[in-house]
Formats: structure tokens, C-alpha cells, sequence
């Protein structure tokens, strides 16, 4: 039966409240006391302390939702099921159950408050790894079967997909196991036991039914039991909608429907949905609840993920039309979808868009200067090449992903092998000829360009990484 994204937070909540967890509220997306996350990126980030044993939680189990943001998916939007923002449904365990309840719970909610067609589950867990020296959790994969997930279905996978740690630092960590949804063959073949599974295309992992933390990896690298044993687990709200009402991408669901409608009706683009209508609402919609939370577009840290983010629809909307985006609309949707769930959302409207506003026109003037440049380059060569790139670069500070896709809007292509060539020469002129270092947008950077172009995504989440490689 079709259910709508208000429904499956409330169902999922009250479904571990009636089994003994206690609902906590969801945090900021800023990580409070965490220097090193950029941005909150699962409902476990801000409970770390719990699963050490440095804090007491208000009740050995719990659940919430919560939003996190995903700077590692950035490039994958626009696909089925990777979004900026996403609402994580959570549910916890600290020093209480373990697997065996963790995957009785998660196969109850699904088949039962859900009402999801157990033959579309299909379930992973962990195969073991020589390295880590852990054999594979056979206790997972007996408890998903007495629960009633066929052998057949449950596929062991290696440790970099079902081996849970915290990236690149020390932490807790342990083994995970995973629920996916078959999404049908047009997706591609059937899993068959020994062969691919395609959580690409046809299987689509809908929660991370249980993180068994066991382990501290320390700073040394080293695995040591933790005092006491936890569950962590996530689920994608906007995923689960999916899933729950059999559409095809989470653009289809009640969470982004309207929010996609708004921005083709902005853009004056109606029928198809297009990937630009879908980067656009998945961008705006980041940046409102990254906004929302205080942080403002700048160059540096977290602010450089909202410039970025804005900066990115202004140049797919200019590239198309030339006008200034019209934001205030889609904002308007997207607080009409989330801020009575989150109120903040609704508090902060009005200073989020005139904020969205200015960076949009700051912005927009670099993108019109570099446009004009761009269709003459186009109108004389019918092609862009890497060293035009390069100029739009260097003089009016268009990063080559947006030449790109600008470009693109205009049927041409443009060779990005060319343009890193182009940038080498250019800095081997400028610098002798060491060729080993990562090229930096600060070394080839004009004076001339005043405030620093946005560079490509990283995909990082650590404010310790370097943020300005091209
Ligand atoms: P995937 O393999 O699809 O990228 P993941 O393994 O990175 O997902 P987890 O870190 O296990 O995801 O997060 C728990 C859950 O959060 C996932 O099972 C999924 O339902 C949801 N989720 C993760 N990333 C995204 C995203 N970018 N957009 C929407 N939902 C997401
Ligand atoms: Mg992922
Ligand atoms: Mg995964
Ligand atoms: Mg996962």
C-alpha cells in the first residue's frame, strides 16, 4: 500500500518504541565536539561517545531520525538512490542485544509494520577477512535464516563493503550486515549464489540493518575488544519510500516528487524528468538543511560544500537558459516537504534564501562572463579543448566540471585529459618541472580572479583533507 515519507518515520519510530527503545531527537548536521567530520553523515555520528562507554545514553536502547549529509555521493546524484541529503532512520543497541535481535527487529518491521514481500530481501553480511583476521559471521547469517531469509539469499560479502570502521580513523568498528531490495529484472540479471551481486543497478541496499561493534581500532590500527559489545543501524528514509511504494529512484517519492515538479517548473522545462532537474532539487535541498543548521557558503571548511552545491545549479540553470535561477520556489518546496518536521527549516527560510540568493548572484556574473567566452570558443572550433578549459579556468575562474557541463548543454564535449595536461604545462612553466605533487588550484590561480573558482568535489568528509585539488 502506498505510504508517504511522514508515515514510514513515524512507523519505523514507533515500531522500536514498542520494542523497548526510547526516541531521542535527531542532532544539527554541524558535529558538535567532532573537529574532524565535516558534516554529520550517519545517525551514529553523533552518539559516538556512547559506543566507548565516555558517555552514558539516556537508555540502552534507542532510536531516531536523523539528516546527514554524504559529500562522497555528490557525484553519484542523479541516480537511483544516492542522495546530498538524506534522513537516516536509526536504531540502537549500546552494551544491550545483539545480532540475533538486531536482525529478528529489523526482518519483523520490514515483512510486518512495512509490509515489504520478504522475496524481494535479499540479505549481506560479513565473509570474513585474512588481514583483519576475523572469520565470516556465520552467527548473522544463521539468525537472517531461523528468521526466515533463505541461504540462497544471504551473500557474503568482503570486509571494504561489510566490515564497518570509521574512515581512515580510530573508533569503534565490527562487522555489518545489509538488506537489499530487488528491484526487478530490468535492472539486470538475478542474483545467483557465487555469482555478482549488483547492488549497482538491481539490488539496491535499503539499511544497514546492524554495525556489530565489537572492536576500538586503535590509532596504531590495532583491533581491540571493546568493553562492551553495541548495535548500530541506518536506514535511508527516502530509500525505504522507494521500496515501499516500488518506484523507480527516490526522486519518484513523496520526498522529492514536488520538489522536482518545481524545479522543471522554474526552469520552464516540463515533461521528462531530466538529470539536471534531479541534481538541482537534490542540491538545493542539501544546501537548505546544511543552511538551515547555520553555515554559510564560503571557501573554506563546511561552507565550501553549500557554495559548492549552489554554484552547481546556477551553472546547469545558466547554461540553459542564461536567467538568474529562481530559488525562492523551489526553497519554498523544499521547507514545505521537511519544515514540520524539522522547524528549523521553517525558522531559517527566509535568511536561507536570501542568502542562496546572493551566492547564486555573485556567482552568476563569473558564469555569464564565462558563458560568452564559452559559444565563441564553441561557435569557432564546434568543439571545446582542454586548453580552452584551461583559459575559462585561469581568466574567469569556471571550474572544468562546469565548462563541462556547459559544454554539454551545447552537444559539445570536452576532454578532461586535455585540460589536466594543459594545467600540468601551465604549471611546470610556472613552477620547474616537479610533476610528482597534486596540482592545486592556488598554483595556478590568477591574481586577477578575485574571490577563488569552486573546485571539483572531493568527496570528503574530514575537514582535514585537501580541499583544494582540482
Ligand atoms: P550505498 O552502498 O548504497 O552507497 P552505504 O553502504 O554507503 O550505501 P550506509 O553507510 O550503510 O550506506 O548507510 C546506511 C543507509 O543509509 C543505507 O543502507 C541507505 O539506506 C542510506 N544511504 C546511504 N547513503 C545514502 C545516500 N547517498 N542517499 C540516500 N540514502 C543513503
Ligand atoms: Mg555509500
Ligand atoms: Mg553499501
Ligand atoms: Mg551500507
Amino acid at each position: 500500500s502506498a505510504t508517504d515519507g511522514d508515515t514510514i518515520r513515524e512507523t519505523f519510530l514507533r515500531f522500536f518504541e514498542r520494542n523497548g527503545h526510547r526516541r531521542i531527537e535527531g542532532a544539527s548536521l554541524v558535529p558538535v565536539g567532532d573537529p574532524t567530520l565535516l558534516f554529520v553523515n550517519s545517525g551514529m555520528a553523533p552518539l559516538k561517545r556512547y559506543f566507548t562507554g565516555e558517555k552514558v545514553p539516556p537508555a540502552p536502547d534507542l532510536c531516531d531520525v536523523q539528516g546527514c549529509v554524504r559529500t562522497k555521493d555528490i557525484d553519484d546524484v542523479g541516480d537511483r538512490h544516492h542522495i546530498t541529503y538524506f534522513e537516516m532512520l536509526g536504531s540502537w543497541s549500546i552494551g544491550h542485544y545483539f545480532k540475533e535481535r538486531a536482525v529478528d527487529l529489523a526482518y519483523a518491521l520490514l515483512t510486518g509494520d512495512f509490509g515489504l514481500d520478504p522475496r524481494r530481501l535479499y540479505v549481506s553480511v560479513f565473509g570474513g577477512d585474512e588481514a583483519l583476521g576475523l572469520p565470516p559471521d556465520e552467527e548473522s547469517a544463521r539468525a537472517w535464516e531461523r528468521a526466515g531469509v533463505p541461504r540462497d539469499r544471504i551473500v557474503a560479502l568482503p570486509a571494504e563493503d561489510n566490515f564497518w570502521g570509521p574512515a581512515g580513523q580510530s573508533g569503534p568498528c565490527g562487522p555489518c550486515t545489509e538488506v537489499f531490495l530487488d528491484t526487478g529484472e530490468e535492472f539486470g540479471p538475478a542474483y545467483v549464489p557465487g555469482g555478482v551481486f549488483d547492488t549497482k543497478r538491481r539490488y539496491i541496499e535499503i539499511w544497514n540493518a546492524g554495525v556489530f561493534m565489537q572492536f576500538d581500532k586503535g590509532l596504531d590500527g590495532v583491533l581491540r575488544p571493546l568493553p562492551f559489545t553495541s548495535v548500530d543501524t541506518g536506514s535511508g528514509l527516502e530509500r525505504m519510500e522507494l521500496a515501499l511504494n516500488g518506484l523507480d529512484s527516490v526522486y519518484d517519492t513523496s520526498l522529492f516528487a514536488p520538489l522536482v515538479r518545481t524545479v522543471q517548473d522554474v526552469l520552464g522545462e516540463t515533461g521528462e524528468v531530466l538529470h539536471h532537474h534531479r541534481v538541482i532539487a537534490d542540491h538545493l535541498r542539501a544546501a537548505v538543511a546544511i543552511m538551515s543548521d547555520g553555515v554559510r557558503p564560503g571557501n573554506e571548511g563546511r561552507g565550501y560544500i553549500p557554495r559548492r552545491l549552489i554554484r552547481k545549479c546556477v551553472t546547469l540553470a545558466m547554461g540553459r537558459h542564461r536567467e538568474r535561477l529562481d530559488v525562492a520556489p523551489i526553497v519554498d518546496t523544499v521547507v514545505r516537504s521537511l519544515g514540520p518536521t524539522y522547524p528549523r527549516m521553517a525558522a531559517e527560510q527566509a535568511a536561507v534564501t536570501a542568502a542562496i540568493a546572493e551566492e547564486r548572484d555573485e556567482f552568476g556574473d563569473t558564469v555569464r562572463r564565462g558563458l560568452d567566452q564559452l559559444d565563441r570558443v564553441v561557435a569557432r572550433h564546434g568543439r571545446v579543448s582542454g586548453t580552452d578549459a584551461f583559459h575559462l579556468f585561469a581568466t574567469y575562474g569556471l571550474p572544468v566540471e562546469i565548462t563541462r557541463d556547459l559544454a554539454a548543454a551545447r552537444g559539445v564535449s570536452l576532454d578532461r585529459e586535455e585540460f589536466y595536461e594543459a594545467l600540468r604545462r601551465h604549471r611546470e612553466l610556472s613552477r620547474g618541472t616537479r610533476t610528482d605533487r597534486r596540482l592545486r588550484v592556488d598554483d595556478v590561480l590568477p591574481a586577477a580572479v578575485a574571490s577563488r573558482p569552486a573546485t571539483e568535489f572531493l568527496g570528503y568528509d574530514t575537514l582535514s583533507a585537501e580541499a583544494t585539488v582540482l
